[in-house]
């Protein structure tokens, strides 16, 4: 007997159905228990009723050519990529994005029987740009400042590039970190931009007028949700009506946007970008229109925000 007849392909409790014909996507990491992409994943692959099912699967570093062929043989349709694999993905794949390439980092890949192969792309960018772009139409003559010197902060740059933000302020206090994502972003790379470092002895000056304040820290994060990177009275810097995004997503608010709502900001939490950069992957995998609210609420009821 069919234990799936009458229910489509949707399960229990927002969960799809797994059949004999399900087919596989799913993230890799290491770590990866924490990751919040089944999650939302799965509750809209259940509201879409698609035969597809996304599981998180732990692969170190030394496993991760075998672990790719592996998901070949085994007809896995596209993944996710977390850290610590963005960029040594890339040379596994036998095409990548252009965008994913000025940016050094993929976070979303498919098989494309076409080419026979592995596409990458990163969706990152995209699901950072998408809440400022609906808040916000034009950012020209703008200037950015963006806290941290890691993958999300190379993100943000390129979001900020992208929406034509005039220079972007990068505060961090590893200068040869700083100076580093400085020779990266120079032309001839298509994502090129202005770049002014700031070490944090000089984080008042970096928020002088400026129109977003981006937290790529970690500095916030639970179980410290008491911190923030910036003490309150340096919210007074930015301009009247900028907009604070901390990439955190826990807890929300964090204490950077409760303390930037204070002072008469406008507040985007790492939920947005997390559901935003998930959604444009689901799109591709599944070749149809992702539910982004749908994944936005499946990660709001898991966080109990
Ligand atoms: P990362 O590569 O480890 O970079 C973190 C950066 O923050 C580094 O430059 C680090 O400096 C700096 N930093 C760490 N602790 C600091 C402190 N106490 N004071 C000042 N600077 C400090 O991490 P990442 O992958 O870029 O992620 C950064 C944040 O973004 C995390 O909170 C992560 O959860 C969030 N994120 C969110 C999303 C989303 O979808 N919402 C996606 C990606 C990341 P050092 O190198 O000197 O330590």
């Amino acid at each position: 007997m069919d234990m799936g007849a009458g229910l489509g392909v949707s399960g229990a409790a927002g969960m799809p159905l797994v059949l004999g014909t399900t087919k596989l996507l799913g993230v890799i990491g290491d770590p990866i228990a924490h990751s919040l992409s089944p999650v939302m994943h799965n509750r809209a692959i259940a509201a879409l009723g698609a035969d597809f099912v996304y599981v998180a699967f732990p692969i170190a570093a030394a496993d991760l050519d075998v672990a790719i062929a592996g998901f070949r043989a085994c007809g896995v349709v596209g993944f996710s990529v977390t850290i610590p694999h963005k960029r040594s993905i890339m040379p596994l794949l036998t095409a990548v994005a252009d965008e994913a390439a000025a940016l050094g980092a993929v976070n979303t890949v498919w098989w494309d029987g076409a080419i026979n192969g592995w596409r990458g792309t990163n969706t990152d960018v995209a699901g950072l740009m998408g809440p400022l772009q609906s808040l916000r139409s034009r950012w020209t003559g703008e200037v950015a400042t963006v806290l941290g010197c890691g993958g999300a902060a190379r993100a943000a740059i390129a979001a900020c590039q992208k929406l034509g933000f005039d220079r972007v302020r990068l505060v961090g206090r590893n200068e040869a970190q700083r100076s580093a994502i400085q020779t990266d972003f120079l032309p001839p790379n298509p994502l090129a931009c202005t770049i002014d470092g700031f070490g944090w002895d000089a984080i008042a000056a970096a928020l002088d007028g400026a129109a977003l304040v981006v937290n790529a820290t970690p500095v916030g994060m639970h179980p410290h949700g008491d911190d923030s990177p910036l003490a309150p009275e340096l919210w007074s810097h930015p301009q009247a009506g900028a907009i604070a995004y901390d990439l955190i997503y826990n807890p929300r608010p964090t204490q950077f946007l409760k303390d930037a709502q204070g002072a008469g900001l406008t507040a985007i939490d790492g939920l947005e970008m997390l559901a935003g950069q998930g959604a444009a992957a689901l799109s591709i995998w599944l070749g149809q229109p992702a539910p982004l609210a749908v994944m936005r609420q499946a990660l709001i009821d898991h966080l109990g925000a």
